[in-house]
This record gives structure tokens, sequence and C-alpha cells, in this order.
């Protein structure tokens, strides 16, 4: 019989320089975050200059402006380098320029949230083919792209990482508003792709050492709705979820630092749902 001992320790608690709340620090990490003019992504980029780690905020190049003075606010606050890239993900000369970029201003990338994403209106069975295609570049095309950039660099540098997709519960289940489908079918269809892309890289990374690992965001309160929903329309979406509200985007950054840090060391492939137990149903 071996004797597995020394490959699992069994109280490694008791180690004098074992601290489990050590495991959750990013320091010395560098990350970079898609949609960090958002609601969600700039929350996480805060969550992980807070951790320790050097971060890049990436979105659209119109904005930039906005971007910069996020950045000098989370550098001044958290004492880490942040950084402002204009990129837009859906589109593969300046997802190409984002890898060259974040290698010079970063020096390499050890976690990634891949959280770009858009939820366009019409979208259901009529959808204009426009919109549909819109729709898989920036959600789904992008996420690719990213994830790749980010996996290529880990691996060329000769080091693991984490990478985090955003899903969403569109993406597992057809959610129900009032007893009709709810206006994101090309939406939702682009999320469950997420999801098994994330679920795939997970497998044909781990032997570099790098985890993929997927959230699924229920209503969380962002610039994804705009000015677009009414008071009706709110309780409506909380029908289905037994929480009864909307969750602020700093309910993510727990999970977030969670999967970026070595706390998650053995949690790959999976997706984690933040949703308010909405997807009980
Ligand atoms: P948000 O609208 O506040 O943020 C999305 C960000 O993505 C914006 O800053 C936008 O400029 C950026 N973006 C859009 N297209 C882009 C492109 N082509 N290139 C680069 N950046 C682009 O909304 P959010 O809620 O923070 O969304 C973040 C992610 O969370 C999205 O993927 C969204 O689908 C997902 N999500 C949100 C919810 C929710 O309830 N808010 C639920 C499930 C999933």
């Amino acid at each position: 019989m071996a004797n597995f001992d020394d490959r699992y320790p069994l109280d490694k608690w008791r180690d004098a320089d074992h601290s489990v709340m050590q495991e959750f620090s990013l320091a010395g990490k560098k990350g970079f975050v898609t949609g960090a003019a958002g609601g969600i992504g700039r929350s996480a980029a805060a969550a992980w200059a807070e951790a320790g780690a050097d971060v890049a905020l990436v979105d659209l190049p119109a904005k930039l402006d906005q971007l910069e003075s996020l950045a000098a606010e989370m550098s001044d606050k958290y004492g880490v380098t942040v950084v402002a890239i204009g990129c837009d993900v859906s589109d593969p000369d300046s997802v190409a320029a984002l890898k060259t970029t974040l290698v010079d201003r970063l020096g390499t990338v050890d976690i990634a949230f891949l959280n770009a994403g858009v939820c366009l209106t019409d979208d259901s069975i009529d959808i204009p083919f426009d919109k549909w295609q819109k729709t898989l570049d920036i959600n789904l095309s992008g996420a690719f792209m990213t994830g790749q950039i980010a996996h290529q660099i880990m691996r060329e540098h000769g080091h693991g990482g984490s990478l985090i997709f955003t899903s969403s519960t569109a993406g597992h289940t057809v959610l129900n508003m009032g007893g009709f489908p709810a206006p994101n079918m090309s939406y939702g269809v682009t999320k469950a792709g997420v999801t098994r892309y994330t679920q795939y890289l997970a497998a044909a990374l781990a032997p570099y050492g790098i985890r993929s690992n997927a959230i699924t965001p229920g209503y969380i309160w962002s610039g994804i709705f705009g000015d677009s929903v009414s008071e009706e329309g709110h309780d409506a979406m909380l029908q289905m979820v037994p929480e009864r509200r909307f969750a602020r985007n700093d309910e993510l950054q727990g999970l977030l630092v969670f999967l970026a840090s070595d706390a998650s060391a053995y949690v790959t492939g999976t997706d984690t749902p933040i949703d308010g137990g909405l997807l009980v149903y």
C-alpha cells in the first residue's frame, strides 16, 4: 500500500506558515477585467486591487476617459497599479492589440475576468439577424478571443493562472417573466456557449496550471438595465427570485476574489450561480 500522507497532508492547518486567509490574497498577481467600465466589471477590478493585484481595466475605446478616472481612483485607494486600456472585444485586431498592450503595461497576466457583454432590446423570436450577430460577436466571440489571449500569455510566460467568465442564469434556463419568456433569446444562447467554453478550457488548460471557471449572475443592478426597467418590470423579474431583490455589484466581489486566488486552487470547470436562488425553479 502506498502512503499518500506526504502528498496529501491531512492537517496542513497545523503548519506554522499555513493561513487560509492568506490564500485569498492576490498580492503580486497581475490581471485584467473586460467590461470594466460597467457595474460588475469595475466592482470586480476594485476587489482585485483591494486584494493586492495590479489590474488593467478594459472596455470600449469610447469609454477610455471613464476608465482612466476609475484607474486613478482605484490605484489611489488601494496602492496598486491600475491601468486603463481601450479594446472592442468583438474585434479580432483590437483583441490582438490588447494582448501586446497587457504585456507592455503589466508584464504578464495571472488572472483574467472575461466579462464584457450586452443584452440588446427586442431579443426574442423575431430578432433581426444583425442584432443576433452583434450579441454573438460581443458575448461569445469576445469571451473566446479575450480568454484565448489570456491563456496564451500565461502559457508563453510559463506560469499558471485563473480565467473567470461571466455567464448568466439566461444561459442555464429560459427565464420566466410573468408567464412569458424574458426577451433575451440570443443573449441566453451566447451565455450557454460561454459556460461550455469555460468547461472546455478547464479540461484543456489544467496541464498548464490554468484554471477556468464561470460565474452565473442572476439579477444584478448594473448598467446593463440602463433606464429600461419600470417598477412593474422590476417586480415581474423578481417573481422568480427567492431573495426578492436585485443584488448589488459588490455582492459579487467575494466570489471573484475567491476564484482568482489560490484559495480556489482545486476549483476548475465550475459555473457558480450568484442569483438569490433563481435557479432553484
Ligand atoms: P454593464 O452594462 O454595466 O457592463 C457591461 C460592460 O461591457 C459595459 O461597460 C460595456 O461598455 C462593455 N462592453 C460592451 N460591449 C463591449 C465590447 N464590444 N468591447 C468591450 N467592452 C464592451 O453590465 P454588467 O451587468 O456589469 O455586465 C457585465 C457582464 O455580466 C455581462 O457579460 C452581462 O451579460 C453579465 N450579466 C449581468 C447580469 C446582470 O443582472 N447585471 C446578469 C447576468 C449576467
